[in-house]
């Protein structure tokens, strides 16, 4: 199959040109000047398919680096399967999704990382990789690191808050720092402190203060700039690569770019969520169905912060000075009946998780509206960087020939309406959308996945299983 994308403007990281692009079964075979000739040959009339993009920009397909489908917690499971949660990714135009192996404390990592082979395989719209969850970093864990690595997962992440479930303790984590500081693997970090979270989620329960409010405020900001800090330190002593995800605490952010400006490697994310919406948000959030109870639809760890302490400027700033390289959605859904609503009376138990898997590409593209970051920014932030951070690129996000053929025509005059409501856009599998009512600028026309056409005019085209692993490389910003 050969498809000639003409006439769109081809967006990488690098910059924006005029140009057409040729896909050659999987791959991307050339970018041609525009016009679809070459030396005379007449490229257009020898292709099976021109798809017409004249007016749209042409961008390597997005890269989720952090998905947790079908992940156990809480007594339950994320209820996005690799089946639907990859189908509603292709939907918002992310071709790649980076999902975690969940480990428990006594489980072993290599058993776990199968059964997440077998929970993906023939099941994925699109192409996939893993990172391995360490929980309590036994010794076998240590030399299954090794192996992981030559099975293409290069990046292991590690607990700081979750007591029992999944946090490590400090000599835990550094024991498994010094296995990635000499195997090269990237060491990723949920920076909160654990201990401090526990005692005042049990200090608001006990004076009544139950609702999903007081989630946020017993996870305040002081305990993830703090555990930011440890982790820094723990990566510094043992030389590790340090990757902090779902940064959403300017304070955590600043002791980052304090590293970062030391020459350390330490690197981070932040997700749509900590850019868009607020604890007041959650506070004020009511309805008929649920009343207060309401909030629980914006649940998720790193919690959502005050908008008065002026945390989602200082994101969008980190974005633009790139003291913060990726943005990755922690997409962790769970519907409210049956899984959040455990947590009716008692904020505790409620499931933690966001979904945004379907609709990052489009909410990052309205920093490009609102004169926030630029197109080629967006592009990086979303599909060139979490390609490098992750060790794919050259295959992976970027449109250049010999790249896989994972492109996304996207139309910025074309409008989305997010939501479970009439005439909006929503795939995931949740009974409910975390961003119901987001009108975004902007449109996901067609995509593909290695050369197939998957999603055409909001249709879904492609076959679960059209998706494969991808094996990993080392992060291709260390030496
Ligand atoms: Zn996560």
């Amino acid at each position: 199959m050969k498809t000639l994308i003409t006439g769109g403007t081809v967006v990488n990281a690098t910059g924006t040109a005029q140009a057409d692009v040729l896909l050659d079964g999987d791959t991307i075979a050339a970018v041609l000047a525009p016009g679809s000739t070459l030396l005379g040959f007449d490229v257009a009339g020898n292709v099976d398919e021109v798809v017409d993009a004249t007016g749209k920009y042409v961008i390597p397909g997005g890269i989720d680096a952090h998905t947790h489908m079908e992940m156990p917690f809480g007594g339950t499971f994320a209820s996005d399967t690799f089946e639907t949660g990859t189908r509603a990714a292709a939907h918002g135009g992310t071709t790649s999704i980076i999902d975690f192996v969940v480990q428990y404390a006594g489980e072993n990592i290599l058993d776990q990382y199968q059964l997440w082979h077998e929970k993906a395989a023939g099941n994925c719209a699109i192409d996939y990789g893993f990172h391995q969850i360490l929980s309590d970093v036994q010794d076998s864990s240590l030399t299954a690191m090794d192996e992981l690595i030559n099975e293409g997962v290069t990046s292991f992440k590690l607990f700081m808050a979750y007591k029992g479930v999944f946090l490590s303790d400090d000599g835990q984590i550094v024991k498994a720092m010094q296995k990635g500081a000499q195997n090269g693997a990237l060491m990723m970090m949920h920076a909160e402190n654990g201990s401090v979270i526990d005692l005042l989620v049990q200090q608001h329960i006990a004076r009544g203060e139950t609702t999903p409010f007081y989630h946020g405020v017993s996870r305040p900001w002081q305990a993830e700039e703090e555990a930011t800090h440890r982790a820094i330190m723990l990566a510094n002593l043992t030389g590790a690569p340090l990757y902090i995800v779902h940064v959403s605490a300017k304070e955590a952010l600043a002791q980052i770019t304090q590293a970062r400006d030391t020459g350390q490697n330490v690197f981070a994310e932040t997700c749509p969520q900590y850019l868009y919406l607020s604890l007041e948000d959650q506070l004020g959030a009511s309805s008929a169905e649920w009343g207060d109870f309401e909030g629980a639809k914006w649940v998720c760890s790193t919690p959502l912060r005050s908008k008065h302490e002026g945390h989602q400027h200082h994101m969008w700033q980190g974005l633009r000075t790139n003291d913060l390289q990726v943005i990755s959605t922690d997409h962790c859904p769970f519907c409210m009946k049956g899984q959040k609503d455990m947590g009716l009376g008692d904020f505790s138990k409620i499931p933690n998780g966001i979904g945004s898997v379907e609709h990052r590409m489009d909410l990052i593209y309205q920093g490009v509206v609102m004169g926030e970051i630029t197109l080629p920014r967006w592009v990086e932030l979303t599909s060139t960087t979490p390609a490098r951070m992750f060790g794919v690129y050259g295959k992976k996000g970027v449109i250049q020939p010999g790249a896989d053929a994972d492109v996304v025509i996207y139309d910025p005059n074309g409008h989305t309406s997010i939501g479970i409501g009439e005439g909006r856009t929503h795939h995931m599998n949740m009974d409910y959308s975390a961003w119901e009512g987001y009108e975004i600028d902007g449109h996901v026309d067609t995509v593909f996945s290695r050369g197939r056409k998957i999603v055409d005019d909001n249709t879904y085209l492609g076959r679960k299983g059209d998706g494969a692993y991808f094996k990993r490389g080392l992060s291709q910003y260390l030496i």
